[in-house]
């Protein structure tokens, strides 16, 4: 057992000033995942900083050039069901909905998403060895079970996948993360914040100690017209993805103008290659076109013993949602649940 104490903070120079950059201190917001490592001695905390109560974070707002900033203290659900995301950012919406249970969706923060550490059967086993857990014990994945493991952008370290859905949809949408910490405010391009393992599996992403994200900034583009979020997994719900696609377009007189695809459960990062996007553009919306985006960016891709099959699988998944993205009519979220 470890004991640590628990302090409530009410704004975000409070919470900043408590965490004091000690790695020993840690932050707690829904608790959906923190309260799991510490349970099983994965992490461990001298001090639990829970900053719940910071009402400045909460909230959804338009931002004067257009976008809409999200608090990153609003949970998964409210964020998925709010009229603004569902009507502007729907490819987000469907992303959030396809994660977890309701249950769980009802308490996790956009923060706390962006933050979640991977499913890696062995990170959460602490009997085994895990360069993420404990930097220099090795990898116990690489020749262990590796089903649910990446096929893209892996290291000799580390294969590890980042689980989430929502930083899906948020790489595809170009989002950008707001930090504060004892140094001041920065801004950090989405697809900077998460990292790949390299020789350092236990970095998960650019967020420094000691620092907070306090919200996450979507541009106006919200490619409202032709979007779709396809997740394979192996039950139908309550599942991480085995792989996921996130795609988006605009298109014009049948023809692409612009086009944005994403994957997820495939790396230790939401994984986007530009290179593929900048294929399509110009092109019609056909097979060929979405077949030939896929191979570029399966391209590199590296299977192990037992998740090879995800090489095929993401091609396909690529070409089916590239192709429900052209049918927005089908991909509206439903209405919310009472609970
Ligand atoms: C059974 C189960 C199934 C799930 N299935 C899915 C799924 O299918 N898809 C999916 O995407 N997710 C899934 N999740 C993960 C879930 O979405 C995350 O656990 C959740 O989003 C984390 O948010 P939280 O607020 O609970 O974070 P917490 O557990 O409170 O914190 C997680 C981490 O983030 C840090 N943190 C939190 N907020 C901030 C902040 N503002 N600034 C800096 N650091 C912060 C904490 O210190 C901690 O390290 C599942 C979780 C469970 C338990
Ligand atoms: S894949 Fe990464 S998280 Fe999993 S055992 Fe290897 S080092 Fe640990």
């Amino acid at each position: 057992m470890n004991n640590f104490s628990y302090i409530k903070v009410s704004n975000t120079a409070e919470a900043i000033l408590q965490i004091d950059g000690d790695i020993r201190n840690k932050i707690v917001a829904g608790g959906t995942n923190i309260n799991d490592l510490l349970k099983y001695f994965i992490t461990k905390a001298d001090k639990l900083v829970d900053i719940n109560p910071i009402t400045e974070n909460n909230s959804i707002i338009r931002l004067d050039n257009g976008g809409v900033r999200l608090g990153s203290l609003c949970t998964n659900a409210d964020t998925a069901y709010d009229p603004i995301i569902e009507e502007r950012y729907p490819l987000l919406s469907k992303a959030i909905l396809a994660g977890a249970s309701a249950q769980i969706r009802n308490m996790a923060t956009n923060g706390g998403n962006l933050m979640q550490r991977t499913r890696c059967y062995y990170f959460y086993d602490i009997n085994t060895p895990c360069n993420k857990r404990d930097p220099g014990s090795g990898c116990s994945a690489i020749k262990g079970y590796n089903r649910i493991h990446a096929i893209l952008g892996q290291s000799e370290s580390c294969i590890a996948v980042f689980p989430s859905d929502m930083c899906v949809a948020l790489r595809a949408l170009d989002a950008v993360v707001n930090i504060n910490g004892p140094e001041g405010e920065r801004v950090l391009a989405f697809a900077e914040f998460h990292q790949l393992p390299g020789d350092s599996p236990h970095i998960d992403n650019s967020l420094k100690h000691g620092e907070i994200i306090t919200s996450i900034d979507l541009p106006k583009e919200g490619f409202n017209k032709n979007y779709s979020y396809l997740k394979l997994r192996d039950r139908s719900s309550y599942a991480f993805a085995l792989v996921s696609v996130a795609a988006a377009f605009e298109i014009e007189d049948n023809t692409i103008k612009e086009a944005r695809i994403a994957l997820g459960g495939v790396a230790h990062k939401p994984w986007r290659v530009s290179e593929a996007e900048d294929f399509l553009k110009a092109k019609a919306p056909n097979k060929e076109n979405f077949e030939n985006a896929a191979n570029i960016i399966l391209e590199g891709a590296k299977g192990y013993e037992h998740n090879s099959f995800k090489i095929e699988l993401a091609k396909r998944a690529i070409v089916r949602n590239c192709f429900m993205a052209l049918h927005p009519e089908s991909q509206r979220p439903g209405s919310k649940p009472s609970l």
